[in-house]
This record gives C-alpha cells, sequence and structure tokens, in this order.
C-alpha cells in the first residue's frame, strides 16, 4: 500500500508519500527515511495504488501496530495546520509531547495475580493490544502508575527561607557578601522559596546554613498540594436558565457571557457532571499555569469523585507522560485541568471541552507550531461531534463575532448572585504633583481605608521591575540589551539589569561605559516600585508582590495564592498575572496605576486586551460584598474609560468592531502576519520580498503591509521583518496554499519565517 505521512520535526507544509509493506492504519506512527535520515512520520491517507511513473521510498518500520490517535484526531491536526499555515509535522508532534517514552510508567492490572499485577507498561501493552488496555482501563480494572511513589510524596514539601530579625538587629552585624545578598533580599521579600533563593543569587546552601545559625533566617518546610476548595452550590434563576438552555442544544458550540463573578462556572461545572456521570471525561482550559492549583482545588472540591489532573508545561516530563497515557487508555471520570498543551491530549473518551477566560492571549501560542487554543477547540468539538464551551467576562472579539453571527450559541449571566458589580472611578493623573506620580491622594485615601477595615486590596502594574531602564543623566546613554533591541529593566531586589525578552541579567555598573559619570538614574516604573511605595507608606501592611519575578515555581505560586485567598496579605501588587482568574474574598479596592500604558503597543488588538485587562481586574473586586475599582490614567477623556466605568462589554464590544470594520481587520478580514529573522537583516527582508514576489498583488481583495521592521526590530541577536496581509475570508484557501508552498520554499538555515494567522497581538 501507499501512505501518505507528515514527518515529525519537520518546519515544512506539504506531506510525502512512502510505500508501504505492512498493513498500517491512519494515524499510527512509522518510521521513515527522510533525507537520509531515520525519522518518526504519521500516517495521514492511506490508498492500494501507488502513482505511475513515481519511485516512492519504503517505510521501515510500523511503531503504532494500533494507532494512538484515531483518524479525528488526524483530521483535527490537518485542519490545523491549514487554517494557520502551519507545519504539519510539527502539529502532529503537538500530541505526542514526548510521551512516547515510558519505561518507567506501570500498568497495575487487577486482573492478574498478585505477583503479576504491576508490568511495565510497554510490555503490558505489547500483551493486551491498545483496545485490550483500553478495555481494562475504561472499566476500572486497570490503572496506569508511575514507579516513583515514595519520590512524588516528597516533592510535596518545599523548603522555605523567612526573615526573622528586624532592620536594627542586623545593622550592627559584620556579615558577608553573600549573607548581605540574602538579607537585602529578603528585606524585599520575606518569605522566599530556598531553592529560588538559591538560584537566583547564586549561592549555596551553606549562606543560608549560617545565617540561620545567627538567628536571622528561619528555614521551613511548607507541604503543598493538598488543597481541596469545597462549596455547596445551587444554581440561581438565571444561571439555572443558561444551563438548561446550553443543554437543549448540548453538542453545539457556546460561548458563555458572563459578567465576572456572576458564576460561569458553577454553569459549566454542572454541564460536566452531566457527562462524567455518563463516564466521559472533561477537558478544562485554564489560561496560567498559575492558576490550575486554585482551579485544580476547586474542581477536587466539587467533583471528590471524579479523577482530576493537572497538566502544563511545569510539571515533570514523568507526570505529564502518566496523565497523558491515563487519558490515551480511557480512564473513566477524568476532569484534566490544563494550559493549551492539553488540547492535544489524544483523549479516548472525551466528552466536553471548556475554555475558561476565552480571552486570554495566551491561547495563542507564538512559538512554532503556531495556533489559536480556541479556534482549535472548535475545529476538535466539530468533528469529534462533542460540546465546547467558551466562557469569559470580556470575550475575544472574534468569537463574540462568531456568537452574534450565530455561529455559536451566545448565552448570557448578567448579574452577580452574590456581592455586587465594583463602582469604578476613572482618576485623571495629569497634572499631578512629583509625590503622586505612582500614588494619587485620591488612591492613598482609599488604600488607607481598605487597610484600616482589614479589607485586601489588589493593585495592578502594567510592567514588572522597579525601573523600566536605566541611563545616564550626564550623556543620556540608555543601558541596553546586547542581543535585543530594548531597554534593561532595573530589578532593585537582586540589583540587576534585566532583558524581559531574552532573560540576560548584568549586575547594575557603577559608572556609564560610555562617559565614565556615575549619575545612573532608574526611570519609568514598575511592580517592583509600586511595591516599594507602598513599603513606605504603610510599613506595617503585609505586602505581597505577585509577577512572574517573584511568582516561579508551582509550589511558590500555591502558597501565595493559597495566602492571599485566606486573607493573609493587606496589598497584593502585581501584574496582569493577578488579574487571571485569582478569586479572593476579602478584596474590595482594585487599583490600577498605570492604565493606559499599554495603549501605545502597536497591535490593533491593543485596546481590546486592556479593555479586558481592566474589567477583569475590576471585576476581582467585591465579590463577597461591595467593592470599587480605582483605575489611573493620563487620558481619562478617551471614550474608551467610558465603557469600562459601565462595566459595559458588549456596548465595548460594538464600539470597537465598528472600528475593525471600517479599517479591514479581523474579524472581518483574515489577518496573516508573517514575521521573518535572521542574524542578518538583508536576508530577513529578502525572504519577505521573494514570498511576495509569489502572491496576487493587492487590489483584489488583498490589503498588505510591508516588509517593514518588526515592531521589536531585534531580538535574541536576530534581526526581524514582517508583512501583514488583510485578505477577504474567501480568499484565504487559495492563498494561504500558495503562501504554504513558498514558505517550503524560502526557510531555510539562514532564516526563520514565523506565521500568524489572525493572531492575539501583532506584538513584538
Ligand atoms: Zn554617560
Ligand atoms: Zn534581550
Amino acid at each position: 500500500m501507499v501512505v501518505n505521512v507528515a514527518i515529525s520535526g519537520l518546519p515544512l507544509h506539504r506531506t510525502f508519500s512512502y510505500l508501504c509493506k505492512y498493513a498500517v492504519q491512519i494515524g499510527a506512527r512509522v518510521l521513515v527515511d527522510f533525507r537520509g535520515r531515520r525519522t518518526t512520520a504519521y500516517v495521514l491517507e492511506t490508498s492500494e495504488l501507488p502513482p505511475e511513473g513515481i519511485k516512492l521510498k519504503s517505510v521501515i518500520n510500523v511503531i503504532d501496530p494500533e494507532p494512538l490517535i484515531n483518524e479525528a484526531d488526524v483530521r483535527v491536526a490537518v485542519e490545523t495546520s491549514k487554517a494557520f499555515l502551519t507545519p504539519i509535522g510539527k502539529v502532529f508532534d503537538l500530541y505526542f509531547g514526548g510521551h512516547g517514552e515510558f519505561s518507567t510508567i506501570y500498568a497495575v492490572d487487577s486482573t492478574k495475580s498478585e505477583t503479576n499485577k504491576r508490568q511495565v507498561l510497554k510490555k503490558w501493552l505489547l500483551s493486551h493490544g491498545v483496545e485490550g488496555a483500553r478495555e481494562l482501563v475504561s472499566n476500572g480494572f486497570a490503572t496506569i502508575e508511575s514507579d516513583q511513589k515514595a519520590k512524588s510524596s516528597s516533592r510535596k514539601f518545599s523548603e522555605y527561607v523567612e526573615l526573622i530579625a528586624s532592620m536594627n538587629e542586623i545593622a550592627d552585624l559584620k556579615l558577608g557578601k553573600n549573607q548581605l545578598m540574602v538579607i537585602n533580599y529578603l528585606f524585599m521579600k520575606p518569605k522566599e522559596e530556598l531553592k529560588v533563593l538559591l538560584a537566583r543569587l547564586g549561592i549555596d546552601r551553606k549562606t543560608i546554613e549560617s545565617l540561620e545559625k545567627k538567628k536571622l533566617v528561619r528555614l521551613e518546610k511548607i507541604g503543598v498540594s493538598s488543597w481541596i476548595e469545597k462549596k455547596e452550590v445551587t444554581l440561581t434563576d438565571e444561571q439555572l436558565k443558561v444551563k438548561e438552555s446550553i443543554e437543549k442544544d448540548i453538542n453545539s458550540q457556546h460561548l458563555l457571557l458572563g459578567v465576572t463573578g456572576s458564576g460561569k462556572t458553577e454553569v459549566y461545572f454542572e454541564l460536566i457532571e452531566d457527562l462524567i456521570s455518563q463516564g466521559r471525561s472533561a477537558l478544562l482550559l485554564v489560561p496560567e499555569i498559575s492558576l490550575t492549583p486554585q482551579t485544580i482545588a476547586r474542581v477536587k472540591g466539587r467533583f471528590p469523585e471524579a479523577n482530576v489532573y493537572p497538566y502544563h508545561s511545569n510539571l515533570t516530563k514523568r507526570e505529564r507522560a502518566i496523565v497523558w497515557w491515563k487519558a490515551v487508555l480511557g480512564e473513566p471520570r477524568m476532569i484534566i485541568v490544563g494550559t493549551r498543551s492539553a488540547l492535544w491530549i489524544p483523549f479516548y473518551k472525551l466528552g466536553i471541552i471548556v475554555i475558561d477566560e476565552e480571552h486570554d492571549e495566551s491561547y495563542y501560542q507564538t512559538t512554532e507550531p503556531c495556533y489559536d487554543a480556541a479556534v482549535v477547540a472548535k475545529i476538535k468539538s466539530k468533528i469529534y461531534g462533542i460540546p465546547l464551551i467558551l466562557s469569559s467576562a470580556t470575550p475575544s472579539l472574534s468569537t463574540y463575532y462568531a456568537a452574534i453571527k450565530g455561529e455559536l450559541k451566545l448565552h448570557n449571566l448578567k448579574t452577580r448572585p452574590v456581592g455586587s458589580m465594583p463602582k469604578v472611578k476613572v482618576i485623571d493623573m495629569r497634572r499631578k504633583g512629583p509625590g503622586e506620580r505612582i500614588i494619587s491622594h485620591e488612591l492613598q485615601r482609599v488604600l488607607e481605608a481598605t487597610f484600616n477595615t482589614g479589607k485586601v486590596a489588589l493593585i495592578l502594574a502594567m510592567r514588572k521591575a522597579f525601573a523600566n531602564y536605566l541611563a545616564c543623566t550626564n550623556c543620556g546613554y540608555i543601558f541596553r540589551c546586547p542581543s535585543c533591541d530594548v531597554g534593561l529593566s532595573y530589578h532593585r531586589s537582586t540589583h540587576t539589569l534585566k532583558c524581559h525578552h531574552c532573560g540576560f541579567v548584568h549586575p547594575v555598573p557603577a559608572v556609564c561605559p560610555l562617559c565614565g559619570s556615575k549619575e545612573l538614574k532608574a526611570r519609568g516604573y514598575g511592580t517592583e516600585r509600586v511595591e516599594y511605595e507602598l513599603i513606605k507608606r504603610f510599613p506595617a501592611a503585609k505586602i505581597v508582590r505577585f509577577d512572574r519575578e517573584n511568582v516561579t515555581s508551582p509550589a511558590e505560586t500555591e502558597r501565595l495564592i493559597k495566602d492571599i485567598v485566606e486573607g493573609k496579605s493587606d496589598f497584593v501588587v502585581g501584574t496582569r498575572l493577578i488579574s487571571k482568574g485569582l478569586d479572593a474574598p476579602n478584596v474590595n479596592l482594585v487599583a490600577v496605576i498605570d492604565a493606559d500604558r499599554n495603549l501605545s503597543i502597536p497591535s490593533f488588538t491593543a485596546r481590546e486586551s486592556l479593555f479586558q485587562l481592566l474589567v477583569q481586574m475590576s471585576g476581582r473586586s467585591g465579590r463577597r460584598e461591595s467593592g470599587i475599582s480605582l483605575i489611573q490614567t493620563l487620558e481619562p477623556e478617551d471614550e474608551f474609560f467610558r465603557f469600562v466605568k459601565q462595566n459595559d462589554y458588549e456596548a465595548f464590544a460594538q464600539f470597537e468592531l465598528e472600528k475593525r470594520r471600517l479599517f479591514h481587520y479581523p474579524p472581518y478580514t483574515t489577518l496573516i502576519r508573517i514575521v521573518a529573522s535572521s542574524s542578518d537583516p538583508f536576508i530577513a527582508r529578502k525572504a519577505l520580498e521573494d514570498l511576495l514576489d509569489g502572491i496576487p498583488q493587492p487590489g483584489s481583495g488583498v490589503e498588505l503591509l510591508g516588509p517593514i521592521e518588526a515592531p521589536i526590530p531585534k531580538l535574541k541577536g536576530e534581526y526581524r521583518f514582517h508583512i501583514m496581509l488583510k485578505l477577504e475570508k474567501e480568499l484565504f484557501p487559495e492563498i494561504s496554499a500558495t503562501i504554504a508552498d513558498l514558505m517550503d520554499k524560502i526557510e531555510g538555515a539562514k532564516v526563520k519565517l514565523n506565521c500568524y494567522v489572525n493572531p492575539r497581538s501583532t506584538f513584538p
């Protein structure tokens, strides 16, 4: 027979034919010789007759006598590759995520005798076959386990270092350089995970132990991962109505549009429950790894009978592989809570897909293979014939547009069952005195009131770090990243300069490298600076910083979130990370320090994302009782803030959609952005020019921008140019096929092409 295959790991859009003397099924992996190398390939199609006159190579070997992905999965991959112009072999790789190797995974088969119960999965699979194994697993006779029982339970503890001495006690002591670094660090963050602290400061455990002997710090072990949030819930009339209207047409695709705190979760939990009770599995996607602990805690509390697992890149490879095999072999009543990669788990019995906070940008994978998880979920739910629930208070405009056009069923939740919608106030930051540049007097007063009543305030700043860059006041020199065309941020707690794009870190220099002046000044501000201001103003307050600098490991995240939820902190300062579904009672103030900072981002979605951020952020306030939200801005008169104040998503959406229509942006057109990067700027630009030569000229339903420098023209040592094509939607299939062919020809060792179809942002 002849098989048509996609080659694993290959950055190409096309597929290849091989002769195959073995019987092989669609979805199976085979081993082929590709350009002189033995490579894994995925079977997309089979046919009996070889094409005439063409000599084909033969398949070397069949990896899967029974495929682990089925024909529906194959169709999902093929359609995804077409919809996102993304290399087909790399899309198939997403299904396996390296879980093929499984020497340390075991099957525990209760149909076997006591001594034979535990077998290496590979061996067990060989003796039963995939179908036989599924029969046993899905009926509860066998389970998939790790051999690392002891090790995984010891992972449930994390070690922390806590500062226990006061500034005065330490001031008179003679400390070594490393000891001082630790103390300085802990002044900014009194409690840190040991592992993180050691890695950050590049020191070893001895330093900490020496400080412990001096009784300046304390080491303690904290248990994690036993967090379960139980909540008894009965649906309100409004929630019940929505649930029933979804059930009427359960196997369609639904947009659950509900104001923050309206109980969207309760509604889809009910739907999940129905499917779980039929023995099927559920996939719940969340935008942020850092939020999986809270979501997991809630899902476990709600579904004590279900098998609930997290799935994201912060788990070890083995942890992920075990969940993957459980899903592939059909463990019953599974609920997987994961980030976008979980969408590619080839479930045996998937019953429903829910995407929570559907608007979140992290659902768009911006590294190859690029795709939008919300769109892939639509493709998957259609091909599988299973329900898809997209849930958000501020859905992406393209999802909302699809819903009002009837492609998705729209369901509204307009009220909060408890608490009330926060009062939103916009503060004019123009003409403020020097003492009010970061925290206005108005905000200061409300912070005081919140602190005095023992409530919690969430404070959002758009950037991390202490200052956005460091400049020489004598000659104007700005410290820049050597590999990226951006200024380096100044981090006070570690006394370093840092590139937030490539991770470059450098100690703060004493003098300007250009003129030798010592007058270096930090400019702009971020979360660390806001935290510093708050410490100065509220020395007695417990302040937590929640950004990607501080929230580094899952254990640390879980501890921080738990503290916030349990009300152990007064002020939480963070980046947009804190807007992502963090649900803490007792929050009655939300403050946004620099609301308009992101409006200048060169992307057609900048206003959409800012609106989503501000509404989501405000929505953290008043979950249990009344709350307020204060937004500081330099552009208070922009009508944009009118919609924010009224918390009116649909009015904003219609206003913004009208602009998209006028300027031919998605969802009215299909936007294709192609970024070329190369160590040589001329090669990068030339690649795009060559590509454009092969595409029908603008004017016939195609608008073109570029090639021009990308918003950040140099990143990680590569020069970047981009083009943007806006196409009438009907033209997409034909033009995208042409582009795919051209990309296969142009891309090479010297230039990398990245293609984004309807991206959620065109930055950087
Ligand atoms: Zn200088
Ligand atoms: Zn950099």
